[in-house]
């Protein structure tokens, strides 16, 4: 049972339970569209009156619309489903190498998407974005109504205060600038936890229908996103889930973006992959190939390729298996393009979680991200949408 926090308590207003029944009225609309108002009222166990009032409400709102649904012999029947004619948000993913663009509609599907190569100066960053962000909106006259960012490194969400590691950014006024420029909201996040956000809201359902996962995504470095009781567990000034830095042994291939070789990052990372292939292969200092490639080449069946995959699945279990112990969650998701060859590491995967968790325990599902090969886009997109479903007045 959660205690009441008195700096926070919120008194409840006379408007705070219509909040409510319309945030589920919109979510059914949302999940199971097209579906009608008296399944609404059927499924909620709402007056009919009532779903027909808020169903008024969010028309006008623009968040959903109706549709002919099948006839059964009579006329068809006039079913809700969530409003997608426009682009609603932008989504910004900054990756270490390329920075993504996107509009999305309500639903997260993307629209329109522009890319280029990420600057390492952080004033270029901050003019290219404006320019891409600014033309989207150009596009969608006064339909867009918020811009995500998902970044590769710690975000204090209230004073927007931002480190990347790989690029030694500090307090770039990324937030600032944005907002000031586009006249739109600009919230910001860590990509892990952008991703957890993204599986959460727009995952596929055996996702979406858990409250307690992990997700862990393998990119450049290794993040973790934690989602508790169905929301993303920031901790103080967003510095929670920083497991990738966690100690799993010593003499890794490659040095964390800490510098240190002891840290799952260090070992479990597309880098430690990339770094063991060049072992392997006697390839050292190849500057044409990168994780894709690798990936490629494992999939295509080269030996050194798959062994190198294999021995970075070993330590990618190591640390789930660690993670496993500790938060105990209902599942651990892996989210990157490592997902692409997941068919050659998850066997590894599982049996290393398998053979470090203690007897007894119930397995724990370690499953593949559901949101492709963009999962931190999605987690951009997801920091503008979810604000729209989720139940503002429950505390
Ligand atoms: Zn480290």
């Amino acid at each position: 049972m959660r205690r009441i926090d008195l700096n926070k308590a919120n008194v409840a207003r006379s408007n705070t339970i219509r909040d409510i029944n319309r945030q589920i009225v919109l979510n059914y609309v949302r999940e199971r569209g097209p579906i009608s108002r008296a399944d609404i009222a059927h499924e909620t166990a709402l007056q009919r009156s009532t779903v027909s009032l808020i169903v008024e409400e969010l028309k006008v709102d623009g968040l959903i619309e109706e549709v002919s649904g099948e006839s059964t012999g009579g006329r068809p029947p006039l079913l809700l489903s969530l409003r997608t004619a426009d682009a609603v948000a932008i989504g910004i993913d900054v990756g270490t190498a390329r920075t993504i663009v996107a509009s999305s509609d309500l639903a997260g599907r993307i629209l329109e998407l522009a890319t280029f190569d990420t600057p390492a100066d952080p004033t270029e960053l901050i003019t290219k974005i404006v320019e891409r962000t600014r033309e989207l909106i150009a596009k969608n006259k006064n339909t867009i109504e918020g811009v995500g960012i998902s970044l590769p490194g710690l975000v204090d969400t209230e004073s927007a205060k931002l480190y990347v590691p790989h690029f030694k950014w500090r307090d770039v006024p990324l937030v600032e600038e944005l907002s000031a420029a586009v006249g739109l909201p600009v919230m910001i996040e860590n990509d892990a936890n952008a991703a957890a956000l993204a599986e959460l809201w727009f995952g596929r359902p055996e996702i979406r229908q858990v409250r307690d996962f992990i997700l862990v995504l393998i990119e450049e470095g290794v993040g973790t996103g934690i989602v508790f009781d169905g929301q993303v567990y920031r901790g103080e000034a967003g510095a929670a889930g920083v497991f990738g830095h966690m100690t799993i042994g010593r003499g890794a291939p490659v040095a964390c973006a800490s510098g240190s070789h002891d840290c799952w990052e260090a070992f479990a990372s597309e880098r430690a992959a990339l770094a063991r292939y060049a072992k392997l292969s006697g390839s050292n200092g190849n500057s044409d190939m990168n994780f894709g490639r690798l990936m490629n080449l494992a999939l295509a069946g080269e030996t050194e390729a798959r062994e190198a995959l294999k021995e970075t699945a070993y330590y990618l279990g190591v640390g789930i298996s660690n993670l496993i112990r500790g938060l105990a969650p209902e599942a651990v998701i892996v989210g990157g393009p490592i997902v692409r060859a997941w068919n050659l590491i998850v066997d590894d995967v599982r049996a290393t979680v398998e053979s470090s968790t203690c007897q007894g325990l119930p397995s724990t599902p370690i499953i593949a991200s559901t949101l492709g090969s963009e999962p931190t886009l999605m987690g951009a997109i997801s920091l503008v949408l979810a604000g729209k479903f989720a139940s503002a007045s429950v505390a």
